[in-house]
């Protein structure tokens, strides 16, 4: 049986027209513009992509935004300089620093200057240290609460299920481990270590693959009706996306599948700009 397809593309333009109603109630009925500070260091051509897109999301949703570049040389100091301006500005809701950063630039030290209500990206330690503890005013991870909204909308039960996520890192695997424990599923965390990945998604009613290799998880590899989230984002030769999952093989075996591109890749940009009117909302005291 073919698995049913998990349009991120229609959902996430669902979500983008919810957000667009509420940014324009923020300004007609509490004086409240929406503002997110995107700020990009160099010239690295997919960042570029990705930034244009993000602005472009802000823009079509009344979203105010700033799209400030710093030539690759620009130094840490200088940096951290702007972020604590935009920190300290009032009409800037969301501060958004593009990864990756420059070499000479220490990441961490970056993402942590910016102020924990403003992170709208979810990097900062004390949002992750929030989400640990499954606290409410966590500000989460985009592509994670990207994908838990997807298995919200699929109905997909998550107390109870095995969820194996394939990566560990800070911005994907990790932050999407948490939300599936927080929300009740048995958690197995697989990445470059592991022995038998193989051993371990044949337990898995649900795959979340974030690892950055095409087509590594084949359809021979799942339990039969898992529901599987594709997170990866491959170039291949011929210039095409591909995903982390083999999607011809896994869907004959999935219940559900979320393609690349279409599936969680739409739902980020979605996510950045619910976390954006989130952090409108709080920091103007408004509950919608
Ligand atoms: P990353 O490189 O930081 O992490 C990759 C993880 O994969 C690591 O934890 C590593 O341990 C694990 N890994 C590597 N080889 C493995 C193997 N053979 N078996 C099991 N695990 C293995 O990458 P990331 O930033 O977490 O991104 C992962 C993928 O998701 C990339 O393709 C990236 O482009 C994509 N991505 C997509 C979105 C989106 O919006 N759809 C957002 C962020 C990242």
């Amino acid at each position: 049986m073919a698995a049913r397809v998990l349009d991120g593309k229609a959902r996430s333009a669902q979500v983008r027209g919810e957000i667009a109603k509420t940014v324009a109630a923020l300004r007609d009925k509490h004086g409240i513009e929406v503002c997110l500070a995107v700020l990009i260091v160099g010239e690295d051509p997919a960042s570029q992509v990705y930034v244009r897109n993000k602005v472009a999301a802000c823009e079509q949703a009344g979203i105010r935004s700033l799209h400030e570049r710093f030539a690759a040389d620009t130094t840490q100091q200088a940096l951290l300089a702007r972020i604590a301006e935009l920190n300290a500005d009032a009409s800037v809701h969301g501060i958004l620093v593009q990864l990756p950063l420059p070499a000479h630039i220490d990441r961490q030290t970056v993402l942590e200057a910016i102020a924990v209500a403003k992170d709208v990206d979810g990097f900062h330690a004390e949002n992750a240290g929030r989400l640990s503890h499954n606290d409410p005013a966590a500000m989460v991870a985009c592509t994670p609460r990207g994908v838990m909204d997807l298995l919200a909308q699929a109905g997909v039960t998550l107390q109870g299920a095995e969820a194996v996520v394939i990566g560990r890192s800070d911005i994907v695997g990790k932050p999407m481990a948490m939300l599936l424990t927080n929300a009740g599923a048995t958690v197995t965390v697989c990445h470059s270590k592991t022995r038998d990945l193989a051993a371990h998604l044949r337990r898995a009613d649900i795959v979340v693959a974030a690892v950055g290799k095409p087509r590594m998880v084949t359809g021979e590899m799942l339990k039969p009706g898992a529901v599987v989230i594709d997170v990866g984002i491959n170039r291949q030769p011929d210039g095409k996306l591909c995903g982390d999952v083999d999607y011809a093989s896994a869907a004959e075996v999935a219940s559900a599948i979320t393609p690349v591109p279409g599936g969680v890749g739409p739902m980020t940009i979605a996510m950045l700009l619910a976390n954006t009117v989130d952090a409108a909302c709080r920091q103007h005291g408004v509950t919608l």
